[in-house]
């Protein structure tokens, strides 16, 4: 894997268009949003307008075109303003446009990939279960052949986008005995389908803006016109999914660990403690330190693997075994450590304001929430380790 890599001027101009729109029109509402707890319609409405839910999506289905480095760009930026509208996008576009690009016939790319590119329709992603989350191949939603036709029937839960999506990419077990090896399948769900409803609504720690959804099927009944990919490989579709939402999560990480050292950085030179500025202190510098290090790794590391999704291309099928496996690795890499770091520096942020970090309602007290989650969804990182680790195994280093 080649190593050099540096921004276009066009990814640049990006960046800074993407930064002063959310300075506008994100960072305000944020706060609010995050007390009230509601999903964040206007502001998600704008970036759809803006072509944000479609930023890798090639021109000609309706996205900016801007592959994955233009995406993480977007949500490096992105993170660093609020994590809860990172997930709505990373929701959307990593879980549920990925599917559609990747797998996608071409009746099905201009049916639901175009119009969720330009934003005006909104995705999700359903793989979890109360049975089955780490053991996410153990799917228990049942879809039964009855003629040309699929009927599907079953309880899905943590659905973010769940309440508001209007289109789920969601895997049931077309041969629930096979599991992750030919049984398991992805459909397309419209959420006015009949039989479908969305059920309980999770309240949590943080992300406070996204929903976490409970989604119901009862005998939803679809064509074959909604199979995503091959019947039985739908667990290749989740996972192709999966590896480019765990780099996407990395950068998101990445913005909210940028945040987090900013603002540690400038409090440390305003508050004054023992006649000087606590910036002034070893203990404090090396804190600070810390943290700059592991911004300035996990940078190299998510746009090293974003580059090396995008020269990879969108077609599965012209992957080698060794690709497949490389990425993959490469993602839970990235995963693993953008979460834990996310959270030890954000953790070491909120140390350096001192009482002030625990008040509710500043933004180091919300990010220390919102980040807690990335250590679990898209994979726990236990779950990353084994991947590593059996790969190691396999392959070596
Ligand atoms: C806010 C939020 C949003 C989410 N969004 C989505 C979404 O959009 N779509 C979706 O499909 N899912 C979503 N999820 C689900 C999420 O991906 C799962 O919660 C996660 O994969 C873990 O599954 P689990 O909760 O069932 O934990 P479990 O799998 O029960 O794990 C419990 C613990 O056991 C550990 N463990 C399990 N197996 C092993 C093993 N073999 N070796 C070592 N340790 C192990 C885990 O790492 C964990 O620490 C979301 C969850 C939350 C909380």
């Amino acid at each position: 894997m080649p190593f050099e890599f540096s921004f276009t001027p066009d990814q640049e101009a990006f960046r800074d268009a993407v930064r002063a729109f959310l300075a506008k029109e994100v960072a305000p509402i944020v706060p609010a949003m995050d007390e009230s707890e509601e999903f964040p319609r206007a502001t998600v409405r704008r970036m759809q307008e803006e072509g944000y839910f479609g930023v890798p999506v090639p021109e000609e289905y309706g996205g900016l075109g801007l592959g994955k480095v233009g995406y993480c760009l977007f949500l490096e930026e992105l993170g660093k303003v609020d994590a809860s509208h990172g997930t709505i996008v990373g929701a959307h576009t990593s879980l549920g446009i990925t599917p559609l690009l990747y797998y996608g016939t071409e009746e099905q790319k201009q049916r639901w990939l175009v119009p969720a590119a330009r934003g005006e329709k909104l995705l999700a992603f359903s793989l979890t279960e109360p049975g089955s989350g780490s053991d996410s191949g153990a799917v228990h939603t049942v879809a039964e052949k009855d003629g040309d036709e699929w009927v599907i029937t079953g309880n899905k839960i943590y659905v973010s986008n769940g309440r508001e999506a209007d289109t789920i990419v969601l895997m049931a077990g077309n041969d629930v005995k096979l599991g992750p090896n030919g049984g398991v399948t992805a459909f397309l769900i419209d959420s006015n389908l009949p039989g479908f409803r969305v059920g309980r609504c999770e309240k949590k720690m943080g992300l406070h803006g996204t929903s976490t959804a409970e989604l119901v099927l009862d005998h939803v009944r679809v064509g074959p016109d909604r199979v995503l990919g091959e019947v039985g490989k739908g667990f290749h579709v989740a996972m192709t999914a999966l590896d480019v939402g765990r780099v996407s999560l990395g950068a998101a990480s990445l913005g909210g660990m940028q945040a987090a050292t900013h603002q540690a950085l400038e409090f440390s030179k305003n508050r004054t403690q023992f006649g000087l500025p606590i910036s002034e202190y070893e203990a404090i510098q090396f804190k600070l330190a810390d943290m700059a290090m592991r911004v300035h790794a996990l940078r190299l590391m998510v746009y090293h693997a974003a580059a090396h999704q995008d020269r990879m291309g969108t077609v599965p099928k012209q992957w080698s075994r060794l690709e497949r496996v490389e990425k993959t690795r490469e993602a839970a890499i990235v995963k693993c450590l953008a979460s834990e770091w996310a959270s030890e520096v954000i953790d070491e942020a909120l140390q350096i304001h001192g009482g002030l970090g625990y008040i509710r309602g500043t933004p180091i007290e919300r990010a220390y929430r919102d980040a807690r989650i990335s250590e679990i969804f898209e994979g726990t990182n236990e779950i990353q380790r084994l991947v590593v680790a059996r790969d190691l195994l396999t392959r070596g280093l």
